[in-house]
């Protein structure tokens, strides 16, 4: 007997962006599932702040009855294996998700 009402919310992609100058970071939203448009969602403070810890669901600012998920794009795939997962290493690409601290 339980609701099934619960509407999933949509995934939004997002991509990271800083502000130059300052130490605030942003994802933004790309194209919001909703409304298409782009929307920015502050993701913290670049020395205090893991902007993981502010992907989730959040309500979408055109129309906040609808949350939407912000996710991270999956990350495409490279044919040619571990030759060029090495390479991408050394190419120095670090990501915060990584372990860290
Ligand atoms: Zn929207």
């Amino acid at each position: 007997m339980g609701k099934k009402d619960r509407r999933t919310p949509h995934l939004a992609f997002v991509t990271l962006r800083d502000m130059p100058g300052t130490r605030v970071m942003f994802w933004m939203v790309e194209a919001c599932p909703y409304c298409g448009e782009r929307h920015l969602h502050p993701a913290g403070n670049l020395r205090t702040a893991d902007p993981g810890d502010t992907l989730g669901e959040v309500p979408a600012p055109c129309d906040p009855a609808r949350p939407y998920v912000l996710t991270l794009p999956p990350k495409p795939r490279r044919k040619g294996g571990k030759d060029a997962r090495r390479r991408a290493r050394r190419a120095g690409k670090t990501e915060w998700d990584s372990d860290e601290g």
